[in-house]
């Protein structure tokens, strides 16, 4: 045991994805499959054949320690079966159960990203099932593709688009807007183009998930401004997430030519993601604009045991104050839950390391915890807990 513990920290999660309560009885396969980010759905086929000690098909670290993780906490076997079988019996009462396990890491608020899963979940219910704080942030894509629907002219369109965002962020509870502009046409975003962004909104007009890069590039500079004027964050998703990303321009590199724009200099940013696997450029960006921010969310807790080493090496150039806590968990509440575990658990290896090495005090290493477990959050968010 070293000597900073971030133990009784109350802990705020800036990006998530809301869950429902499942009224089905998990099995080992089913099971295993909500808990991957993997979208191939036969990774996961059958259990039955495998040896004593074989890792499950198609598993990872980061299923390996949430499995270990689940038998400690219930004191039981590491074994699929067995774990199964008490998740499923505890799980009955899915609100009890959520709520055991976010109180067990001290999780007492969250941002939600509601534009996973779709059609969307309702905030007052997720906030009851989980007995949390939930502050949600709006996806400019869903706006898009349902103006789209309605056959408008480029400025009617525009028009009503900014309209809706700008109605969405009035809302008390909506603190930003976010973007998946990565998994569309890329981070690499050009000037506002009139005529270019007109030409593309025909190509997006028959698809909406095209890249109709010029059209997007146009809407993304108006959330930009939009959030400037309501003082609220921007949400950029940055780095890998799902199978669809254009991984060749998801660095977020490709976003500094736009951030630092003399017009973006008061924008609140919020780097979702913190760029993995280029989490040094997101540290390096939020290093030298004052407003950008980043999380370290996906990357923990699917990294396994790459957590420790993240958040070491984000920490080599960001601020202490402009990094905060996040897990990305998106189907059950053991994500959020191992979220925080392995968050802490590496936290703590790499804040004692520090102060074994005589960087720090103890008490400035649990102070650094608690800025990104949730004081930056307080100050960034102007929300206090
Ligand atoms: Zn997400």
């Amino acid at each position: 045991m070293g000597k900073v513990s971030l133990s009784g920290i109350k802990v705020v999660d800036v990006h998530a994805h809301p869950f429902s309560a499942s009224k089905e009885l998990e099995t080992p396969v089913s099971f295993l499959r909500k808990l991957s980010l993997s979208v191939i759905p036969e990774m996961f086929s059958s259990i039955d054949r495998i040896e004593k000690h074989q890792p499950y098909p198609g598993s990872n670290m980061w299923i390996q320690l949430l499995l270990r993780s689940m038998s400690n906490y219930y004191g039981c076997e590491e074994d699929l079966k067995s774990i199964v079988d008490i998740r499923n019996k505890k799980a009955k009462d899915y609100s009890a159960y959520s709520i055991e396990l976010f109180e067990d890491v001290n999780l007492v608020g969250t941002i939600m990203d509601f534009g996973y899963p779709q059609p969307p979940l309702n905030r007052k219910e997720f906030e009851k099932l989980c007995g949390t704080q939930v502050w949600e942030i709006s996806r400019i894509e869903p706006v898009m593709t349902s103006l789209g629907k309605q056959n408008l002219s480029f400025d009617d369109f525009m028009e009503k688009y900014q309209n809706q965002l700008t109605r969405d962020l009035s809302k008390e509870e909506v603190v930003g807007l976010k973007t998946i502009i990565a998994y569309r046409s890329g981070l690499e975003v050009q000037e506002m183009n009139k005529e270019d962004a007109e030409k593309a909104y025909q190509e997006f007009l028959e698809n909406d998930r095209s890249p109709a890069k010029a059209f997007r590039d146009y809407c993304f500079h108006i959330a930009m401004e939009a959030c400037t004027k309501a003082d609220k964050f921007m949400h950029i998703h940055t780095g890998i997430g799902d199978g669809e990303v254009v991984m060749t321009k998801a660095s977020p590199s490709f976003l500094l030519d736009t951030l630092r724009k003399e017009k973006y200099k008061n924008t609140k940013v919020h780097l979702v993601h913190g760029g993995y696997p280029w989490m040094e450029e997101a540290a390096f960006i939020v290093s030298i604009l004052p407003n950008v921010y980043m999380d370290i969310s996906l990357q923990n807790p699917f990294t396994g045991h790459g957590v420790e080493r993240i958040i070491s090496q984000v920490l080599e150039l960001a601020p202490f104050d402009k990094v905060m806590y996040g897990s990305d968990a998106f189907t059950v509440p053991e994500m959020n839950w191992m979220g925080v575990k392995l968050f802490i658990e590496c936290f703590e290896r790499v804040l004692n390391g520090w102060v074994e090495k005589d960087y720090m005090s103890a008490e400035k290493a649990r102070y650094i915890g608690e800025m990104i477990l949730y004081k930056n959050f307080e100050e960034a968010y102007q929300i206090k807990l």
